[in-house]
């Protein structure tokens, strides 16, 4: 998925394919970090100075509802969003926060064994593994 298919994906669903719609996407599907909607808003500020992080939270309900991000909930700490789909592990250190993508053939066979094993069809899957990173290790 890229700007311009995102595009065609938010004019099939009816939604104009604003600069700020886009440049939203991009900013989550460029990081590594799974970004909150604050580090998102920081992002596309110095792009777009005037979009207020209400825009922001709006822009991410819509491109959840078109299934082209996925928010990881965290209690009441914030959520961070991202745009991988396919079967991945979440690495994540407890200690500062950071999340990373671990992707392996072994996950994407598990998952789709386990799903011929389930009697309905999943809305959606997440593995978060929890470990300390190497700079809080250090
Ligand atoms: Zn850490
Ligand atoms: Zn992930």
């Amino acid at each position: 998925m890229n700007r311009k298919e995102l595009a065609k994906v938010l004019r099939k669903n009816g939604y104009k394919a604003t600069p700020q719609r886009l440049a939203i996407f991009e900013i989550i599907l460029s990081s590594i970090e799974h970004p909150t909607a604050e580090q998102i808003y920081n992002e596309i500020s110095k792009k777009f100075p005037s979009i207020s992080l209400s825009t922001v939270y709006q822009v991410l309900h819509l491109l959840q509802d078109i299934g082209q991000i996925t928010e990881l909930k965290f209690g009441n700490q914030s959520s961070r969003f991202e745009t991988n789909k396919t079967p991945h592990v979440n690495l994540i250190c407890p200690i500062c926060g950071k999340i990373e993508d671990y992707h392996s053939d072994n996950v994407v066979k598990f998952w789709s064994k386990l799903k011929n094993e389930f009697d309905f069809e999943p809305i959606s899957q997440r593995i978060d593994v929890y470990r300390n990173c190497d700079l809080c290790k250090a």
